[in-house]
């Protein structure tokens, strides 16, 4: 194969070529860009290899594009240059051994041949020649591309070898399955069960990292069900695992909330790419055991879920090292919140209610519905037609309300200084139950929501409460 002109960004590997020749290096584009350009996929980050020094190349190409976006990383021998929209990574070709208890390689310089020895897949293991004659043709030593026609994920090496060395790359043989809808080929996905365990010697940073990737796929449920069949998610996130199964008593079952789950989270990626609204949708049913209940007459109960839930998020962010910031905030409240829409369109779809519900969801209301929307994985027609009106109620009054009474980001019309100041009371008590009860009675639409209102009421709270006027 011969990848020549039209496929590549032609002025750039030119002048790449033309670095190398001067230099007297063999160069080569190699892994996910060349992957990407066969599979016709964007890709922003160039890798570059070269037997001999990346720095060296890189400085030169530099040079050459009139860059001064240039970053050395001696440590590692590799160097970065910035060229629009595009980052390109040099390094010199390298051989790796590894020991059993450590993710650290022996590194040493090596040649093309080694450097594809060492790279996870056959399909990221291909390289581009960039030099004067050979320029444009395709190293492909595993049968890489065949790979991609056929779209397989499988090891160059021995896998045994390959994810011992690396247990990382267990990870990363399903980001990709479920990135580009590839299959695991057998031995290699049989080798993945055998080492499932060992992915507990690589840091929780660079699972999370592949997590993700593997949560903002097209059809997240196909990369869970593999590190589910794997093994690898009961190491890395039993909480999921503990909703997996049906128990039946006195001839009543629930549900298996592992492949609800798994069914909310594929409904929700339809409509959002946004990461943290596809982790609400992952952990919204997530404390269903621990509150599970049989009882006689009801059956099955998650009485609280929402709220053990919500309590369990920063737990698991914390364990998973996700950030422990208002990203989390996001995920807990929507968790928090998740059977509210669903409980007011059950009961009647009041004022209040609704209030209620944006001065507590804010900004995230829209968000909120979308979990909600997606939460909807009955298989009786009825039922789903029944919840889609009734939500598109909700949502219709949502807008309504939030018109009129401008909920969404709640600012007390009267704050607590100026009762203070008007009352002549210190920081305490009292002063929190006049802004509640002034809140209160907007949420139930006893006072409108504006300042005039507001503080007639407060006269009226005050006196009740023998204030000096
Ligand atoms: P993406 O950019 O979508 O993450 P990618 O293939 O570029 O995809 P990177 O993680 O950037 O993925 O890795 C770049 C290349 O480096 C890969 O294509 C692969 O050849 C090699 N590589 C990365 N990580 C490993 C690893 N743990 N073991 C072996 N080779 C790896």
């Amino acid at each position: 194969m011969n990848l020549k002109s039209h496929l590549l960004p032609e002025e750039l590997f030119s002048t790449v070529a033309k670095c190398a020749t001067k230099i007297n290096l063999d160069a080569y584009v190699i892994g996910g860009f060349v992957r990407d350009i066969i599979l016709n996929r964007p890709s922003k980050d160039i890798d570059f290899v070269c037997v001999g020094s990346g720095i060296q190349l890189a400085k030169r190409v530099a040079q050459e594009l009139k860059s001064n976006n240039l970053s050395v990383f001696k440590n590692f021998g590799t160097a970065m240059v910035k060229h629009g929209a595009h980052e390109l990574e040099f390094v010199g070709a390298r051989k790796e051994s590894y020991q059993r208890d450590s993710r650290k390689p022996i590194v040493e310089d090596g040649s093309l041949e080694d450097d594809q020895n060492r790279r996870d897949f056959t399909i990221n293991a291909l390289a581009i020649k960039l030099n004067d004659k050979e320029y444009g043709e395709l190293v492909d030593p595993f049968d890489g591309v065949n790979d991609l026609k056929k779209k397989i994920i499988r090891t160059p090496l021995d896998p045994s070898i390959t994810f011992s060395d690396d247990p990382l790359r267990m990870m990363r043989a399903i980001r990709f399955a479920s990135q580009l809808s590839f299959d695991i080929e057998a031995d290699t996905f049989d080798s993945i069960i055998k080492q499932a365990d060992r992915i507990k010697i690589v840091s929780k940073e660079r699972i999370i990292d592949e997590l993700n990737k593997i949560i903002l796929s097209p059809t997240p449920s196909y990369g869970f069900k593999l590190l589910f069949q794997s093994g690898l998610l009961h190491h890395i996130f039993p909480e999921m695992i503990a909703l997996y199964g049906v128990e039946t008593k006195e001839g009543k079952s629930h549900k298996d909330n592992f492949y609800h789950t798994l069914q909310v989270l594929d409904n929700i990626s339809k409509n959002t790419n946004y990461l943290y609204l596809r982790w609400a949708a992952i952990l919204h049913d997530i404390a269903k055991p621990p509150t599970k209940r049989f009882h006689k007459k009801a059956g099955w109960t998650f009485h609280g879920h929402e709220d053990k839930g919500a309590r369990m998020v920063p737990g698991i962010f914390k364990r998973m090292k996700l950030p422990m910031n208002d990203k989390m905030k996001y995920v807990q409240k929507l968790v928090k919140l998740h059977l509210r829409p669903i409980a007011l369109v059950r009961d009647e779809i009041t004022d209040s209610a609704i209030r209620r519900l944006l001065f507590e969801a804010g900004d995230d209301v829209d968000d909120l519905m979308t979990l909600c929307n997606a939460d909807i994985t009955t298989k009786n027609p009825t039922k789903v037609k029944r919840y889609l009106t009734n939500f598109k109620k909700v949502k219709k009054k949502l807008i309504e309300l939030e018109e009129r009474d401008k909920l969404r980001n709640f600012q007390p019309p009267i704050s607590g200084e100026e009762i203070m100041e008007r009352y002549h009371l210190e920081p305490s008590k009292i002063v929190g139950d006049i802004k509640n009860e002034i809140r209160e009675a907007i949420l139930e639409g006893k006072i409108d929501n504006n300042r005039e209102q507001a503080e007639t009421l407060m006269h009226e709270i005050a006196k009740a409460k023998g204030l000096d006027n």
